[in-house]
């Protein structure tokens, strides 16, 4: 079969490995029907990732479940499924948890997508082996579109994360939501169906400013310094000025999440911080403990996670596409898994 490998700045190719077979009878081989890129992937596909291709990509799908061991008993052949983007036995007392990223019965930071915490292939591949398949796979749940849900694996359902629980505990909130990609429109869709008083969303790209309007957010290119004007700010730039100046507009023990990869250094504000007594979370997160609300949520018809989709490709043009295609390009197969 062939995985999708980045191999330098801005290339990616299809690589001949031999098909994956399953090693347990709690593991089931699955074959992706609809798979995009994380917002990391992105970041990763310009050059600026931390690890050295070449390695294969893609840790978001909607696939199709080909072959389970004699054990799996939550999904079957012929369903179709999410695929968690990190690696996680379900049993462990992290997984148990909800601390599915931080699994103790892999290696740490295991994952698809990325060669760390072991090599478990990418999701841009035909075919994948899902090790604990009954703690991993989620069901999707019938009438969803997997081109629309294809980012529950990872962005869509880690938006949910970021803003829902929040907009639980502090009613009508106002939200801030710096970003450059999918994720802050995620945000700004389920900010607002979850009842955000208000939501603005700072994002340097114009497409990204129209469609955070349509979800009915204001929106503004750049961060301007608004003491106080925020109870919940969601940050996911990468960048730790944009950070930094999202924390400066908390409110009083208001809360920011930080879903940025910061893969370079910087200073935060700690004094203000301090000041207003602000909580600062930043997590590599535990999505798969999330992917169910997040489909359900999904499944309501409150949210539109389909509008952020920017292009439908078929899965052959992949080397060609994915580099050049931005925001939330999706990749679908025909027939994948169903012996067609
Ligand atoms: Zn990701
Ligand atoms: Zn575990």
């Amino acid at each position: 079969m062939r995985e999708l490998t980045y191999v330098a700045r801005r290339t990616v190719e299809w690589r001949e490995v031999p098909d994956p077979k399953l090693r347990s009878d709690g593991e089931a081989i699955v074959a992706p029907v609809a798979a995009t890129p994380c917002d990391v992937d992105s970041a990763i596909l310009a050059g600026h990732g931390f690890i050295e291709p070449p390695f294969a990509l893609g840790h978001e799908c909607v696939a199709r479940v080909v072959e389970t061991g004699d054990a799996v008993t939550s999904v079957a052949p012929g369903d179709l499924v999410v695929v968690p983007w990190s690696i996680n036995c379900g049993t462990c007392d992290r997984c148990r948890a909800g601390l599915t990223a931080h699994c103790a019965t892999v290696p740490y930071m295991a994952m698809y997508g990325a060669p760390i915490g072991g090599s478990w292939g990418g999701l841009f591949s035909d075919l994948v082996r899902v090790p604990y398949a009954d703690a991993m796979l989620v069901p999707l749940p019938a009438g969803l579109d997997p081109v629309a849900l294809a980012s529950a694996s990872d962005n869509w359902s880690l938006a949910w994360r970021l803003v829902a629980p929040h907009l639980t505990a502090r009613p009508g909130a106002r939200v801030l939501v710096v970003a450059r990609g999918s994720i802050g429109l995620y945000v700004c869709d389920i900010a607002r169906a979850l009842g955000a008083s208000e939501v603005l969303c700072v994002d340097p790209d114009p497409e990204h400013r129209a469609l955070a309007r349509d979800f009915g957010a204001t929106t503004a290119e750049t961060l301007e310094p608004l003491p106080q004007s925020h109870d919940i700010a969601v940050e996911a730039t990468g960048r730790v000025d944009q950070l930094a100046l999202a924390l400066k507009c908390l409110t009083p023990e208001g809360i920011c999440e930080s879903a940025g990869n910061h893969f370079r250094p910087g200073e935060l504000p700690l004094l203000d911080m301090y000041l207003t007594g602000v909580t600062l979370r930043v997590a590599r997160d535990s999505v798969r403990a999330h992917i169910p609300d997040a489909l359900a949520l999904a499944a309501s018809g409150r949210v539109d996670p389909g509008k952020v989709v920017s292009h439908v490709i078929d899965w052959e043009d992949l080397p060609a596409a994915l580099p050049e295609k931005h925001l939330k390009p999706v990749f679908v197969r025909a027939g994948a898994g169903d012996g067609s």
